[in-house]
């Protein structure tokens, strides 16, 4: 949690970037790289949710939960073959 807190701060230091077409340089803080920082993860997750809507269908989704009766659980839990 420190880390992520720290992320892209002067506390994690920096690093000098520069165009290779234009040489315009500017001052960045360094990221942390952790797995759970929403910073560091941005662009893997935004490209996660592209790679997982390519595989919908155009459709409508619902997330639905309900219960069964008892009765009739074990028919409802049979897998097809
Ligand atoms: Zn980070």
């Amino acid at each position: 949690m420190q880390n992520i807190m720290k992320c892209r701060t002067a506390a994690m230091g920096g690093h000098l970037e520069r165009c290779n077409q234009c040489a315009c340089e500017r001052s960045c803080f360094n990221s942390c790289r952790d797995r759970h920082c929403p910073k560091c993860q941005f662009l893997p997750r935004a490209q996660w949710l592209e790679d997982r809507q390519t595989e919908t269908l155009a459709v409508s989704y619902y997330h639905l939960v309900f219960k069964i009766p008892e009765e009739i659980e074990a028919i409802a839990f049979q897998t097809e073959k």
